[in-house]
């Protein structure tokens, strides 16, 4: 037989050194922990959503959620975007077995299959880096990040589920330019999809809850040693690697890692001033560039992302600036409302420094659509892990003091 040497020869002992770490390489995909947060959240955005799931073994459908898989129970395969068990597929599958008209599926089968559906459709918009076999996890997902969320009104997901899945997974691949940063849209856009596939399951009988929540914020409360000093937003200049393993036919594996230059949007912060604490994003007045996911293209770079207004006042002259670049939103900002924007900046947009401008003024504005309301929110603290979203439940009036009462997020098991 014909033994082929690994196409690297170079790499020969660190093939060795790599697969063999390969074999306790954490798990692929979403975890366990963050499977579940997604569909909690998901439920919390969504009170009409959670009325599309059953009630009976809520027990039975989390586990399944969590563990969906006998063979790959790791899920190191089944993410992948190719194969017989893409996600969007095996969800698409699931759900036309839960819905089918021909089987009345009895209580404790219908949560197992709305548990392993739901665990498929996360799958199915997971980030590009985790949809492919053996993956390695996504490090440091929730820390040192604010993430914002709430009800979007998106195209609903049509029959086939799975095209309209894969339409929605093309969304977690825009941003290329600071991935990371990126993680708060995408987590966004899984949560949302996971209520708009709940809204596909039958309702409970009497369902009659809306649509709609108050924004939830997962704030920051990591303290990465800004701690007062204030700094400005820009963009950091970083390199990031990343290791593919591949699968001769020999049996043996190899490891290629790659390294390339990337641009991460560090939001940076206002001062703690005499406490010489950072102030968390609650606590910062004003507009702030709350979320910013970055995508370079030849000859322009675009952003998007959320600006929020955390003032009792309206602001005026919103925009961002880069060098002889800028861009203004038109018209006033409500107090306490969030808009998405999108803007179209120079090819060398990232090696210049960012910043977000806006000025409090009196006016009469309210709170209308592009805009979203954030006077009243639920918010959570975000120690870095994946959060336990049955901690939050009582929304708090964000125009009046104190700004601080952040409870620190129930940590998952
Ligand atoms: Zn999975």
């Amino acid at each position: 037989m014909n033994i082929r040497r690994p196409a690297f020869p170079h790499l020969g002992l660190c093939v060795v050194v790599l697969s063999f770490f390969g074999i306790a390489r954490p798990l692929a995909a979403w975890d366990r922990d963050v499977h579940l947060a997604l569909v909690k959240a998901a439920m919390g955005i969504s009170p009409a959503a959670e009325e599309h799931l059953p009630l009976e073994f809520r027990d039975v459908l989390y586990k399944e959620l969590t563990d969906p898989d006998y063979i790959d129970k790791e899920c190191r395969y089944h993410c992948a975007d190719t194969g017989a068990k893409e996600p969007a597929l095996v969800a698409e599958q699931l759900l036309a077995q839960i819905v089918s008209p021909k089987t009345v599926l009895k209580p404790y089968p219908r949560a197992q299959l709305v548990g392993r559906y739901l665990h498929y459709v996360a799958d199915a918009v997971a980030p590009a880096s985790l949809r492919r076999e053996n993956a390695p996890k996504l490090l440091n997902f929730f820390a040192n990040k604010d993430f914002i969320f709430f009800r979007e009104k998106r195209a609903p997901l049509a029959a086939p589920l799975s095209a309209s899945l894969r339409k929605r997974a093309e969304e977690m691949v825009w941003a290329n330019a600071n991935a990371e940063a990126a993680y708060t849209a995408m987590f966004r856009l899984a949560v949302n999809t996971l209520a708009d596939a709940m809204l596909l399951l039958p309702a409970r009988e009497g369902a009659s809850a809306p649509d709609q929540s108050p924004v939830w914020f997962l704030v920051n409360r990591m303290d990465n040693g800004g701690a007062g000093k204030a700094t400005e937003g820009h963009y950091e200049k970083g390199s990031t690697t990343e290791t593919t393993t591949y699968h001769s036919y020999h049996g043996y594996s190899y490891d290629v890692t790659s390294t390339w230059t990337t641009w991460n949007w560090d939001p940076g912060s206002k001062g703690g001033g005499e406490s010489f604490r950072k102030l968390n994003m609650l606590e910062r007045l004003g507009v702030q560039l709350a979320e910013l996911s970055t995508r370079q293209e030849t000859g322009r770079v675009v952003l998007r992302g959320l600006l929020f207004n955390n003032a009792d006042l309206c602001a005026e002259g919103v925009g961002l600036k880069a060098g002889n670049w800028s861009w203004s939103l038109p018209g006033l900002m409500p107090p306490h409302s969030i808009r998405y924007f999108e803007a179209e900046g120079p090819a060398d947009l990232l090696s210049r420094r960012l910043t977000n401008g806006g000025k409090a003024t009196q006016c009469q504005e309210k709170v209308a659509p592009p805009y979203v309301s954030a006077s009243r929110s639920l918010v959570l603290g975000n120690t870095g892990s994946t959060p336990n979203f049955d901690y939050a439940t009582t929304p708090v009036d964000l125009s009046t003091k104190p700004k601080s009462s952040t409870v620190n997020a129930k940590q998952g098991d």
